[in-house]
């Protein structure tokens, strides 16, 4: 895949990139590696503060920031400009929380004193998708600078300005060079850097087979590996539930990113009494959805971010309505205009045991199944190989119990959105990964805990 800002609502090809070729590639990482036997030692002190100065960057700067991000993958710029300031919020948390999170622990045993000790690892290899360009870049960068590590990003191909300016804002705000880089190269360099043995461990947040490409070379090296993948996150709405409040944000849900979120609601089960109120709702909104120039101010619905992804999109919405699906609305893209549009569309009747009800949908494309009963709507949502978060709405204490205990995912949200937040742990279990980001789980993946023992 060239490495190239192509903007999603024109086609139009703004700028292209040459890969950097094995000899750049070992100059960075000498850099890094150099830059690590220096900045393992600074205090927490000249981390925080220089995240902080981070975040200062983001916010002073987060129109041009929305708009390259805008520019490059088709974000609305309202969601741009909000994702800049999440990053100056996850900056800031970890600027103040990193040195308790990473303060020594002492534990009482036979020794006259124990503890345990966090320390960094080295060099951390970090493979991020283009859906959430800066945000998923600081969601890993500042626990990892903080924790005393050094970062490499290897950025999705179709957002390279995206991924040079983040390698700048963090230079600017003042950690020491070769801290954070940015390797503009393809998918195919990223076994050799796992196999380079100062590379210690690595990040990916993406699709399935790129994660386990990695985790594989990582396997090969006993290296630790984080991963964050695809979800079909199930979003039930019983009957007990305020079906109006659930519809709102259904559509908030599911067309997040012009829905090509990882924890998008994907799948609606919806209990059968409630049923017919919630798709009239549903169909209301998604209709009512502003599509057009992600730029404009007005806009909900922004272009996918490549041709290919629309493509994907297309045939799996063909292939729905093959297995006995039924387009409520949208369910073709937009051929009368340049760039990847795909409209709002709702899919029912989709048979439960046909496999594309089961497939992740990278786009605003929403699923609606109907069930008899909450056994019926907890077995739906767990019949996905993912299992990353799930929104789940009723006003029922003895429904939300079961409903916390039994879906099989990374969260449970009742009666609300599935977000991230940089206090709340983040991650999957099943094939959506493994590991943890943010939170004080965030900050521990990537660090020696060591066993001090001292009679
Ligand atoms: P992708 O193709 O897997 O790309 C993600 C990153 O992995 C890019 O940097 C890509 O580089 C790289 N990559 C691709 N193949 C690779 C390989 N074999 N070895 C090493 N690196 C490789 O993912 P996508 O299609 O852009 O993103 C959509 C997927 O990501 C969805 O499934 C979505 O649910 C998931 N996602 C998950 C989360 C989460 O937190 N769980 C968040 C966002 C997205 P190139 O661009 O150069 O190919």
């Amino acid at each position: 895949m060239a490495i190239a800002t192509i903007n999603p609502a024109t086609g139009e090809t703004l700028k292209t990139f040459e890969p950097l070729n094995d000899a750049e590639i070992a100059a960075k990482l000498d850099l890094a590696d150099q830059a690590f036997e220096k900045y393992r030692h600074t205090s927490f002190a000249e981390r925080s503060q220089a995240l902080q100065a981070a975040a200062n960057i983001l916010e002073q700067e987060k129109a041009d920031f929305a708009k390259l991000m805008t520019l490059e993958m088709g974000k609305p710029y309202k969601a741009a400009i909000a994702e800049v300031e999440k990053c100056a919020a996850v900056c800031r948390y970890y600027a103040e929380n990193a040195a308790d999170f990473l303060a020594d622990v002492s534990v009482k045993t036979d020794a006259s004193h124990s503890f345990v000790r966090y320390q960094p690892l080295g060099i951390i290899l970090a493979v991020m998708p283009w859906n959430f360009p800066f945000w998923q870049v600081f969601r890993f960068a500042a626990p990892a600078l903080m924790a005393g590590n050094v970062g490499l990003l290897k950025h999705a191909s179709n957002v390279p300005q995206c991924a040079l300016a983040i390698e700048d804002i963090i230079h600017r705000a003042g950690f020491p060079g070769g801290v954070f880089q940015t390797l503009l190269i393809g998918a195919a360099k990223v076994a050799d850097l796992m196999a380079d043995e100062r590379v210690k461990a690595a990040t990916l947040t993406g699709s399935e087979p790129a994660g386990a490409s990695l985790a594989a070379a990582a396997g090969k090296q006993i290296k630790k590996t984080v991963l964050e993948l695809g979800g079909s996150d199930p979003f039930i709405v019983l009957e007990s539930a305020d079906v109006e409040a659930a519809a709102a944000t259904a559509t908030s849900a599911r067309m997040l990113n012009n829905g090509q979120s990882c924890i998008a609601a994907k799948r609606f089960i919806v209990a059968e009494a409630i049923a017919d109120q919630f798709e009239k709702l549903l169909l209301e909104k998604f209709t009512a959805l502003k599509i057009g120039d992600p730029l404009h101010p007005d806009t909900d619905l922004g272009p996918l971010a490549t041709p290919d992804i629309l493509q994907d999109l297309d045939q799996q919405v063909q292939t729905a309505v093959k297995s006995g699906g039924k387009v409520l609305t949208g369910g073709y893209p937009l051929a009368d205009r340049p760039g990847n549009f795909y409209p709002a569309t709702i899919i029912i009747d989709i048979p439960v045991d046909q496999p594309i009800a089961q497939e992740e949908f990278f786009g605003p494309v929403a699923l609606l199944f109907r069930v008899p009963d909450i056994d019926t709507a907890i077995q739906l949502a767990n019949a996905t190989p993912f299992g990353l978060g799930a929104s789940a709405w009723t006003n029922n204490d003895q429904e939300r119990d079961r409903l916390i205990s039994e879906i099989e995912a990374g969260a449970v949200f009742i009666n609300g959105l599935v977000k991230s937040d940089p206090r709340l742990p983040f991650g999957g279990i099943k094939r959506s990964g493994y590991g943890r980001e943010l939170s004080i789980q965030g900050i521990h993946e990537f660090v020696n805990v060591k066993t001090v023992w001292v009679k």
